[in-house]
């Protein structure tokens, strides 16, 4: 009999979810049919709670991190973003607008504003944002402060008044990034995005237009002029990416290097909490980057959000998000310790006499987050959590003979690295009967190694590194890989990077690699060196330029450009 994966939806959405999961063959988690925990993936919109966190079983993971609230809120990601340029330089975080957090910062906001005064006539417009709402809800713009007026905590930040317009018409682009883990830090950004354009005529002499001067489809898909043809916009307010690489083609610049400073916005924000977000292996998130580029093709961030929109508005949604979920599921690298939930529950039911019996023995050690502090705090609940799962669980014995060599064996992560590996391994479908045996060699023979070879796979979902013995396997087995479908992967990019996040993150050091990077491509020229640990590794380690429609390999676009 085959056993399918299992999605669990929180307040019954998001329907693309759904929908993409059920053609894979995954089943839904009905509550009335199942057990509390038996399912493999759980999607909710809003965050997880933090004692949710603390039970995870070798096969459950969610959809959010914990703690990233750090960049996701206005007020959040200005605070971080300050102390990351004040304690490594303005040079690389300049790419936010000039920011205050009011009430508080509201004399700071006032010196700064009588500064900029005699400028005014020159078009110094500010933008006021409540700190904790989305979809342009609550935002005004206003040039004097005498029409600044606000109920609630807000952001009031510098209004880019010189956006890059096509045909009048302002847009930002949705940047969308996953980030398989903190720790280390592993990222990944989307080759295909939205273009989001407002749906009339940039003008700044009518600052009250919200159709004119934000982007947010939710506001302007309400607009008078969104069906209709507005010049190479066309009708509608989106473009994909593609579309838009397209047109800057003829722009004559330095793509690579616009593209390069995309990324770099994204990895340099990450890295503002990285440091902080707890370690939870079983985790991943999916970030929504706001970037508003100007006319000097200087890309700026706008804002950061949790759980980006999935709703399907239009074909250029569907084209872009599809594709998008089907690949994010490819990264998260389901594997035959997927597949284990079945046997465990399937087991249970089995066993269940016994598991009565023994109600009050522990679950197996299961993956702890690091944090103290957050694990202190949520000790209760956590505890309480706990004894809920109890009660739904096998006795450990049963954990043991279900997870079979699985419980015991080294487990190390595989290192998948490989151009011809578009897609990551799948379990969906699997035979309940099947031996551990059968199902690696199974899942081994669809990986390509590096070198085009078939790889030995090993397990390699992060959720076991806390049950097994650790190993230090060679760097190379390190390597996430670089892609998965239209997910390239941006952290680590070279072995420095792999090699200043791999135990502790060594932000200096990233941070000097970025730059190295940033460099080269702005001058396509090529360096002798690409960092420390570069010996070691130089056979195993690739990376992709994230940006352009067929991305190259950084080690072929530099050898090409010398
Ligand atoms: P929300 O979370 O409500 O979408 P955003 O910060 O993304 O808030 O702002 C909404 C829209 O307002 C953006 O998509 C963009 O079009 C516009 N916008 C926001 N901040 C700025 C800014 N500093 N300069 C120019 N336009 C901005």
């Amino acid at each position: 009999m085959a056993a399918s994966l299992v999605f669990r939806l929180h307040d019954r959405g998001p329907q693309l979810v759904r929908e993409v999961l059920l053609e894979r063959g995954w089943k839904e988690y009905d509550k009335r049919k199942r057990e509390d925990r038996d399912w493999n993936l759980y999607w909710r919109r809003s965050e997880f709670h933090s004692s949710e966190y603390h039970s995870l079983l070798p096969w459950e993971r969610l959809n959010h991190h914990p703690k990233t609230a750090g960049i996701t809120r206005k007020d959040s990601l200005v605070r971080n973003l300050r102390r990351m340029k004040a304690t490594f330089g303005s040079a690389l975080y300049n790419f936010s607008p000039t920011t205050f957090i009011l009430p508080n910062e509201y004399t700071s906001f006032l010196a700064e504003y009588n500064t900029l005064l005699p400028n005014r006539e020159r078009s110094v417009c500010w933008i006021c944002k409540p700190v904790d709402l989305s979809r342009g809800r609550g935002i005004f713009l206003f040039r004097d402060i005498k029409d600044l007026v606000y109920n609630c905590s807000v952001v009031v930040q510098r209004y880019i008044s010189n956006p890059l317009l096509i045909s009048g018409y302002k847009f930002d682009l949705r940047i969308y990034v996953c980030v398989k883990s903190f720790n280390p830090l592993t990222v990944y950004i989307h080759q295909e995005a939205l273009v989001r354009f407002a749906t009339e005529k940039y003008n700044l002499s009518s600052l009250s237009n919200v159709f004119a001067h934000l982007t947010n489809t939710s506001i302007n898909k309400r607009g008078p002029f969104y069906k209709a043809q507005k010049g190479q916009v066309g009708s509608g307010c989106k473009w994909t990416m593609s579309k838009f690489r397209y047109f800057l083609q003829n722009q004559n610049i330095n793509e690579p290097f616009l593209w390069q400073r995309i990324n770099n916005i994204v990895t340099l924000t990450l890295l503002s909490i990285t440091p902080s977000v707890p370690d939870c292996p079983n985790c991943v998130e999916l970030f929504g980057f706001d970037i508003l580029i100007d006319t000097k093709f200087k890309p700026w961030l706008l804002e950061v959000n949790h759980s980006p929109s999935l709703t399907l508005d239009c074909q250029t949604d569907l084209s872009v998000k599809k594709g998008l979920i089907s690949d994010l599921v490819d990264l998260m690298n389901y594997t035959p310790i997927d597949g284990l939930r079945y046997k465990a529950y399937q087991t249970q039911r089995n066993v269940q006499t016994s598991f009565n019996a023994n109600i009050s023995t522990p679950v197996p050690s299961l993956p702890k987050l690091k944090d103290s502090n957050f694990q202190q705090k949520n000790e209760k609940s956590s505890k309480m959590q706990h004894e809920k799962t109890k009660r739904h669980l096998p006795p450990i014995e049963t954990l043991h003979w279900i997870l079979g060599s699985y419980s015991k064996m080294n487990v190390v992560k595989t290192g998948l690295s490989s151009r011809q590996m578009k897609y990551a391994p799948q379990v969906t479908n699997r035979d309940d009967a099947e031996t551990q045996d059968v199902m690696e060699n199974e899942v081994s023979s669809s990986v390509l190694g590096t070198q085009g070879k078939r790889s030995t796979f090993r397990p390699s979902t992060d959720s076991w590194r806390l049950h097994v013995q650790e190993v230090k396997p060679p760097i190379g087995q390190h390597v996430p890989p670089i892609r998965a479908g239209g997910f390239i992967r941006t952290f680590p990019f070279n072995p420095a990077t792999l090699k200043a996040s791999r135990v502790k993150l060594d932000v200096p050091v990233v941070l000097q690699e970025l730059q190295k990077l940033t460099a080269r491509v702005a001058s396509g020229r090529l360096e002798e060196t690409t960092g420390e640990g570069e010996e070691e590794d130089e056979d195993c380690f690739d990376s992709l330029l994230w940006g352009p429609e067929d991305p190259p390999l950084l080690s072929q676009w530099f050898n090409t450009k010398t």
